[in-house]
């Protein structure tokens, strides 16, 4: 049975790509966060960056974490320039939690770009109560 890490979730799939245990296109690496390609790109550059230790979304970083924030934001800035798409422009998003449209619970920032980015940024979807519905 797998142990639970000092600083990693057991069942994480980026954990697992974090500890090398899944294979992933790694474009950058230090002892505190890893940067790879989404595995289903949304833009021609899609590179997804993360802390190597486990917080489950942006909600869930203490205070503590703060520097390690900054430092992934600034790691998108650089990769963006390494890509060659700090000239003709990229996104950076972390979806967050439920409505945030967050799949992996792992925190990870998206790197986009590549191509013009149309997509509106505060597009939502109605909630429906039950009576709505029916
Ligand atoms: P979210 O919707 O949680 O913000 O985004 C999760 C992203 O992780 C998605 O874009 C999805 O394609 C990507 N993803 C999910 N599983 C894997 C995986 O095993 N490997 C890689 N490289 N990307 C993954
Ligand atoms: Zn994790």
């Amino acid at each position: 049975m797998s142990k639970p890490k000092k600083d990693n979730s057991v069942d994480c799939i980026f954990c697992a790509i974090a500890e090398h245990l899944v294979p992933a296109s790694i474009r950058y690496e230090d002892d505190e966060i890893i940067a790879f390609d989404d595995i289903n790109p949304s833009t021609p550059i899609h590179v997804l960056v993360i802390p190597k230790k486990h917080w489950a979304s942006l909600a869930e970083v203490p205070v503590s974490g703060e520097k390690l924030l900054g430092k992934l934001l600034y790691c998108c800035k650089l990769l963006a320039e390494e890509l060659n798409i700090a000239d003709s422009g990229y996104r950076v998003t972390i979806n967050t939690g439920k409505w945030g449209g967050q799949i992996v619970p792992h925190l990870h920032l998206h790197l986009l770009g590549g191509a013009p980015l149309t997509e509106r940024l505060s597009m939502y979807t109605e909630v429906k109560t039950k009576a709505e519905k029916s």
